[in-house]
C-alpha cells in the first residue's frame, strides 16, 4: 500500500477534544449549557444504540442530553408535540428525529418540522436550501466530516477536481454542495452516469457514497488522489466500504479506511453543529 492512511477515529477524538474545551469555555463566560434532545419512537435496537451513542457522545463533551422515548404505538400527533416543546423549549440547542421511525409515523416528514436553527442533523429543507444558496447553516453531520477529514488533511479542495459518486439527500448532494462552496469543481455521479471509471479517474478528491461493497476499483483512481469512502456495507467478510481498499491504496495519495475513516466524524459534527446552534441561539436572542 503506498497511500497515507485518513485516521478518521483519531481525528473524530481531536474534533471531540476541541468541542470539550469550547463548551467549558462557553458556559466559564455565563452561557447557558448546550442541550441535545433525542427523539426515538418504538423500540428497534439498531436505532437505540444510536441514540444511546448519540447521547453519550455528548454528555462527554459537556452537553446535557434530553432523551424523548417514546413507545411503537405513539401517534404522530405525539410525536409532533414533542418536536414543538422541543422547538420551544430554550434549554435544548439542538434536536434530533431518530430515522427511520415506524411505519405508520411519516419520519421524514416529521423532520421539517425541526425549528431550522435547532436541526443539528441539517437535513430539513431550509438547512438544504441554505447549504444550496451558500448562507449560514447548520449542515448534514457526514458531509461536513467529509469536508473536516479533507481540511485537517491540507488537502487542496479550491480548483480541485472533485468527482462525487452518489446524489442521495444525505450525503452526496450535500457533499457536493460543500465542496463546490470550497470551490473545487464538482462532478456528481449516479446509477445513470456513463462510464463511471473514467469520470472517476479525473478526480483529484474522490468521494464514494454508493452503498455497493467495494464497487470503485483501483484502477478507477488517479494517481496520487484523495479517496474518501463514505459506504458502510455488511457483508459476510465483514465491513466494508464502497471502495475497493486494496487496489484504490496502491495508487492513492491519501485514503479513508472503513471502518474508521468517514463513520466516527458523524457524531463529531452532530456536536459540533451543537454547540453551533446553541452560540448562534445566543448571538440572535
Ligand atoms: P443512497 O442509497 O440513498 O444513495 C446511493 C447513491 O448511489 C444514489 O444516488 C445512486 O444513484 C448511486 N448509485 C447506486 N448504484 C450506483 C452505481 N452502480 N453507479 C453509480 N452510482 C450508483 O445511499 P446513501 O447516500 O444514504 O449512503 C451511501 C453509503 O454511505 C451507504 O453505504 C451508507 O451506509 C453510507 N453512509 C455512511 C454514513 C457514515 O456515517 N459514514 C452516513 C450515511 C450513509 P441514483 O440516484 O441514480 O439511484
Amino acid at each position: 500500500m503506498s497511500a497515507k492512511l485518513i485516521d478518521g477515529k483519531a481525528i473524530a477524538q481531536q474534533v471531540r477534544d476541541e468541542i470539550r474545551a469550547e463548551v467549558e469555555a462557553w458556559v466559564a463566560a455565563g452561557n447557558r449549557r448546550p442541550g441535545l434532545a433525542t427523539v426515538l419512537v418504538g423500540d428497534d435496537p439498531a436505532s437505540a444504540v444510536y441514540v444511546g451513542g448519540k447521547q453519550k457522545a455528548s454528555a462527554e463533551v459537556g452537553i446535557e442530553g434530553f432523551r424523548h422515548d417514546l413507545p411503537a404505538t405513539a401517534t404522530e400527533d405525539e410525536v409532533v408535540a414533542v418536536l414543538h416543546e422541543l422547538n420551544a423549549d430554550e434549554r435544548v440547542s439542538g434536536i434530533l428525529l431518530q430515522l427511520p421511525t415506524p411505519a405508520h409515523i411519516d419520519g421524514s416528514r416529521l423532520t421539517t418540522l425541526i425549528d431550522a436553527g435547532k436541526d443539528v442533523d441539517g437535513l430539513t429543507p431550509i438547512s438544504a436550501g441554505l447549504l444550496a444558496k451558500g448562507l449560514p447553516g447548520l449542515r448534514p453531520c457526514t458531509p461536513a466530516g467529509v469536508i473536516e477529514l479533507l481540511r485537517r488533511h491540507d488537502v487542496q479542495m479550491e480548483g480541485a477536481e472533485a468527482v462525487v459518486v452518489g446524489r442521495s439527500d444525505l450525503v452526496g448532494k450535500p457533499v457536493a454542495a460543500l465542496l463546490l462552496a470550497e470551490n473545487a469543481t464538482v462532478t456528481v455521479c449516479h446509477s445513470r452516469t456513463r462510464d463511471l471509471p473514467a469520470v472517476c479517474r479525473r478526480a483529484d478528491i474522490l468521494i464514494a457514497a454508493v452503498g455497493r461493497p467495494e464497487m470503485v476499483k483501483g484502477d478507477w483512481v488517479r494517481p496520487g488522489a484523495t479517496v474518501i469512502d463514505v459506504g458502510i456495507n455488511r457483508t459476510d467478510s465483514g465491513l466494508v466500504g464502497d471502495v475497493e481498499f486494496e487496489s484504490a491504496a496502491e495508487v492513492a495519495g491519501l485514503i479513508t479506511p472503513v471502518p474508521g475513516g468517514v463513520g466516527p466524524m458523524t457524531i463529531a459534527m452532530l456536536l459540533r453543529n451543537t454547540l453551533d446552534a446553541a452560540r448562534a441561539a445566543a448571538a440572535s436572542s
